[in-house]
Parts: C-alpha cells; structure tokens; sequence
C-alpha cells in the first residue's frame, strides 16, 4: 500500500461514526428526483463545515464543492443523491415510511432503493478524509452531488446551469455505484460498462372507418402490426452478433371498438446499446423502416418520433481505468475484481463528456458476504439477492460504506498524491 491513502484513510474510524448515523438519517428520509432539498441541505452543510467552496442549487438541486490545495490535478468525483418511487419493504429499522407527489402529482412511496444514499455517505466522507489531510496530496478537489439520475436528465441539468464555468478545467471524472455483489469488493471494467438508453414514441397515422368498410380506411393496427415485426430485423439482421442491443416495443395502443378503425396508433420502444455509433444506427433504422411502412400503408400523414428517458453509454476510459484499477489492487488486494457489463442505464457519463473529460465508474458490493455465498452456493443469487429498484434492497452498512469511502480517496489519490 502506497503511503497517502493509508495516512488519508487514518481518519475513517472518527468519519465511520457520523457517517453510519447520516447514512441512516437519509435512508429514512428519501427524496424523488428533483426534490432533493433536504439531502442536497445537509449536503452542503457538511462539505462547507469541511472547508470547502461550495456551490448550491447547480441544476436544480446539485451540489458543487471545491477544495484547493495547490498545484496538481483536478480530480470530480460524483455522487447522485434520489430516490424511488418504491414502497420499501426491507424491514430495517430505519427503513423509510416517507411518501411524496411524483411528477404527475400522484401520491408515492419514496425509497432509496437504488442505493443512492450509499453514495451520498461516502462521498461526504472522503471529502472530509481528503479536507483533513491536505499535506498528503496537492491539487484540487472537485466533489459534485447530483439529482436526478433515475431520470436521466439531472447531471445535464448541471452542465445547463453552467457547471464547467464553477468547476474550471478538470483532468478526471470518477464515480460509483452499488451493486448486489459481496460488500467489502471494488469491481472496475475498462470499456463499455453500463448501456445506453432511448425510449421512443411513435405516432402512426391512419384514417378512421366503419369497420365493416375497411376500403374507406387506413388501418392503424395493420400499419402498427407490420412496424412491430419489421422492427424486430433491426438487433438480429443490421448490428454484429458481437454488438449487444435490445429492441423491445413495451406498449401498443390503438382503437377502442371492435366494429371502429381507429385513425392513429401509437408505439412505445425501448432501446439500449452499448455505443454511440449503434445507438445510432437503431435510431435510424426505427425511422426509416416506420417511415416506409407508413408510405406501404398510404399513410396520410408522415409519422412522429418522440424521444424520452435518455441515458448515454457508460463508457470507461481504458487508460484511466488501468489507474484507478492498479490503485485497488494496492490497496484492496484481491478484494479488488473485474465488473461484468451491466444492462443497467446511468447519466454520469454526460457531465465528463460536456467537460470533455476522460472518467471510470466502478462498482461496489452492498450484499453481506456471508448471505451472498449461501445464495452462491445454492444456486440462487439472483432469485435470493434483491437487486438495485427492489423494495428489498438493502445494503448492509458495513463494510459497504467503508469500502465505498476508501474506494474515492484511493481513486482520487491517483492523481492527487504527490
Ligand atoms: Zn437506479
Ligand atoms: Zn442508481
């Protein structure tokens, strides 16, 4: 082990003892995307109480906070701060009983079933390890808080409300995310690690009709039929087997009569792909193929195309990941492992791309060993181990909080250390 992360990591045992509490705190207390105004409060309370610079209300509520010292890189280090609109049922005692009105005004349960809570904690406390120890490195820290990731649209919101003006020139972005993997492991992949996401809604035009007179018509669910199968071509005929991709048309509504021809249709798609370029290429594709079915249908009208809930591809920098890689396994040993690809779906990558920064995300394990090699060994892990948006999820505090502490003042310290 390299000498700054032990002598910066000296101070964990005073951190732990308000991080546990703080952790507990707001798990109880969750907030829905955009509304995060107690956590991103307590937030900036601390990370100002840490002597930081601190910038609220970036984006909504986004927290930004810099700390200088000296020459040297600068390293932003991100954690997102929302919650769920799920009805937690983990039975913890400081499980959330809180509700809230969504974005259409309904009445939700709000849980922080994602872990985000895990990452708020931990980022509060490597930015105090960080703050304390300032002799041991040099350059400067940027510790940013985002809301709104489970919408996809909260980190650029920040970049809209002028982020690369408050942060300056940055050399490295990094962030984490807990995964239903053992506590106590930090797991890195260069490359693609998290997909892209793109939902669609297309509005197909027909012209209404007895339906007992079909030649008067033009028939949305025969136009909205033929566009299902042919979309179907586009993941197994135009992209490598070698490429995953998903096209799944998750909703279809037309008509509302068995003797009535509707005069329109409209598709919901979901869509994710692991590059820009094919993320590219199915958009096209959808586009074209539903546009020529409308003209094989004589459609009277051209279609439309309407794009929601985008997330980009996560997609880690192999040199900067090779660093943050060599840093754990110095650090954590052989607690430190490979990350699988995930089908899971992230905004962070927009705030390093709008900076045009190089970054790596990688993950830690939130499930109790000992439980996760029971479900292991009875070939049950992903029956028996609730996952990420489970009203189940429930990382055990420790070593999860620990771990993902260490994880950020080690990361950071690859490029902060003297
Ligand atoms: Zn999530
Ligand atoms: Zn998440």
């Amino acid at each position: 082990m390299s000498e700054s992360p032990a002598t910066v990591l000296a101070g964990l045992g005073e951190t732990r003892t308000w991080q546990e509490e703080f952790y507990r705190q707001l798990h109880q207390h969750p907030e829905l995307a955009h509304q995060e105004q107690r956590t991103a409060r307590g937030v900036a309370e601390r990370l100002r109480s840490f002597g930081y610079d601190v910038h609220e209300g970036v984006g909504g509520t986004g927290v930004v906070a810099l700390l200088h010292n000296g020459d040297g890189p600068t390293v932003l280090l991100r954690a997102d701060m929302d919650a769920l609109p799920v009805r937690e049922q983990t039975g913890l005692s400081y499980a959330s009983t809180e509700t809230s009105a969504d974005q259409d005004g309904h009445q939700v349960s709000v849980m922080h079933a994602c872990g985000h809570d895990v990452h708020v904690t931990c980022l509060l406390g490597a930015a105090e390890l960080l703050a304390a120890v300032t002799g041991q490195w040099s350059g400067t820290l940027v510790t940013l808080f985002q809301p709104a990731e489970e919408l996809g649209d909260g980190a650029r919101g920040m970049v809209e409300d002028g982020l690369a003006k408050i942060v300056g020139p940055v050399d490295v972005a990094l962030a984490q995310h807990v995964l239903p993997f053992p506590a106590g492991q930090v797991r890195t992949r260069p490359g693609p690690v998290l997909s892209a996401a793109d939902s669609m809604r297309i509005t197909l035009h027909g012209r209404g009709s007895h339906g007992s007179m079909p030649q008067a018509a033009v028939d949305p669910v025969v136009l909205a039929a033929m566009v299902v199968v042919r979309l179907q071509g586009i993941v197994s005929r135009e992209i490598a087997p070698t490429d995953p991709a998903v096209l799944t048309v998750g909703s279809i509504r037309a008509g509302t009569k068995s003797n009535v021809i509707d005069d329109h249709a409209v598709l919901e798609l979901n869509i994710r792909s692991y590059s820009e370029e094919t993320r590219q290429t199915i958009l096209d594709a959808v586009r074209r193929i539903v546009t020529a079915e409308c003209q094989a249908s004589d459609s009277p009208r051209e279609p439309e195309f309407e794009l929601f809930d985008r997330f980009p591809a996560t997609h880690n920098d192999p040199a900067i990941t090779e660093r943050v890689r060599a840093c754990f396994d110095d650090f954590f040993g052989d607690r430190a492992a490979d990350l699988d690809l995930q089908s899971a779906s992230e905004d962070f990558g927009d705030l390093p791309t709008a900076l045009g920064v190089p970054y790596s995300y990688w993950g830690i394990g939130g499930v109790d060993p000992d439980t996760f090699e029971a479900a292991r060994r009875a070939g049950r892990v992903s029956q028996d181990v609730p996952v990420n948006h489970s009203p189940y999820f429930a990382p055990v505090v420790q070593p999860t909080l620990d771990t993902g502490t260490q994880a950020l003042v080690v990361a950071a310290l690859g490029w902060l250390q003297h």
